[in-house]
């Protein structure tokens, strides 16, 4: 008998149709003869819903109570889940995180799960119940309610096959799979079968919006085997492992984008020890991330440029803090821009064959893309340019790389 975890998106609980063809999945799964533990996200447009009520109050609505309000979304769907598989005649029972409980740290809205009490739900299921599980909420030591971040019945997902220890983790979706890019901006984008823990690492915290990033890392530290696939098609989907179980490796196999972006250049900075942490020290402790960074040198060696990427969100309140911070960093001028997008290739093969990097930029000045930033890593390399070329670099690339 194996144990497995299948998790469903919020589209893939939407309606009450959808939810009905949910339970009739884990009808067939429990049939195959499987333990089943069901994780469940809330129905879709519940939790942004709930998240505006909040904002009607306060922009800066208390954390802690928005945790209490966000989760009640999975209250309702793992609820009306764990109904519709009884009305299969199926046992199962619904849990929320704090009946668990779901231990996490005390991080309101961002929380990381800490420990999960197994015993209770694994004697359910070990009798032929099957356990919904609401996703995206744990409970504190001091009996609090949080939820993980957004996105965040994914992380609940693989956390639970890590600490139930089952055999596979199924993300139920609205799509295929993973794609190598977003179908809606190119239609050309295929399903990838198999793809490595890092490079989906890469590809979700890059734009990719199938799984949460923290979900991928949880399960690429605990080889836990991830298969995205549809809750409407019985197709094979995308299967996440670890890269030594990728037969045929593309040089790259996916392109990413994200718009919102935000430049900023901090113009003739004087170029001496301690200057970048003196711009950057106080960005960060405002809890602004800093993403691309560009120091360039002047010729006569005094002075620099320094410029770098932020989401455009954070813009105006970046560019107070640098003019706060006049005194200590003196520069001579500060520029913006806030319509950019970043694209990004990704592929494990790229360590082992050089000249993507050219190819790269070749293609994107073949379409008189202007290359406005560039950040590399092992397996990726990302590009900033003018937000409104996005949907033709992406076309270009995945063209150019041979995913088409
Ligand atoms: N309902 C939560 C959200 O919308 C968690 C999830 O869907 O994974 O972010
Ligand atoms: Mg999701």
């Amino acid at each position: 008998m194996k144990r497995i975890v299948i998790k469903f998106g919020g589209t893939s609980v939407g309606s009450i149709e959808k939810i009905i063809n949910a339970a009739k999945i884990v009808k067939r799964r429990h049939e195959e003869g499987n333990e089943v533990i069901v994780v469940v996200s809330a129905m879709s447009g519940t939790t942004n819903d709930l998240i505006n009520k909040s904002k009607k109050i306060s922009e800066d609505f208390s954390k802690s109570e928005l945790d209490v309000l966000m989760s009640s979304g999975e209250q309702i769907s793992s609820s009306l889940l764990a109904g519709a598989i009884i009305k299969l005649g199926i046992k199962a029972r619904s849990w929320l995180g704090w009946q668990i409980p779901i231990l996490t740290n005390n991080i309101h809205a961002s929380s990381q799960i800490m420990q999960i009490k197994t015993d209770e739900i694994v004697n359910f299921i070990s009798r032929k119940g099957v356990a919904v599980i609401a996703g995206f909420q744990g409970i504190t030591e001091k009996n609090r309610i949080t939820t993980l971040g957004r996105g965040g019945s994914d992380l609940s997902a693989v956390a639970i096959a890590k600490f139930f220890q089952t055999e596979s983790c199924d993300i139920y979706t609205d799509v295929d799979g993973v794609q190598t890019t977003d179908p809606s901006i190119n239609e050309k984008a295929k399903k990838i079968d198999k793809i490595s823990y890092e490079e989906m690492l890469e590809m979700s915290s890059l734009g990719a919006k199938v799984m949460q990033p923290s979900a991928v890392q949880t399960a690429m530290k605990n080889n836990i085997p991830v298969h995205v696939r549809s809750t409407f098609s019985e197709k094979h989907g995308t299967k996440i492992v670890s890269e030594n179980d990728i037969e045929d490796k593309n040089i790259i196999t996916g392109i990413t984008y994200s718009k919102k972006n935000a430049k900023v250049s901090i113009v003739g900075v004087v170029d001496k020890p301690g200057v970048a942490a003196d711009v950057f020290e106080p960005i960060g402790e405002n809890n602004i991330n800093i993403d691309m960074v560009i120091q360039n040198t002047s010729l006569d060696g005094k002075n620099a440029n320094i410029t770098f990427t932020i989401k455009q969100e954070d813009l105006k309140k970046t560019l107070s803090i640098i003019e706060k911070n006049k005194k200590k960093i003196d520069y001579k001028k500060v520029t913006h821009d806030d319509k950019l997008a970043k694209i990004s290739i990704i592929g494990a093969g790229m360590i082992a064959s050089p000249g993507v990097t050219h190819k790269m930029f070749r293609s994107l000045a073949d379409e008189k893309i202007n290359i406005l930033a560039i950040s590399t890593s092992e397996i990726k390399i990302s590009v900033l340019i003018r937000e409104e070329l996005t949907q033709k670099a992406v076309k270009t690339l995945h063209n150019t790389f041979g995913l088409n």
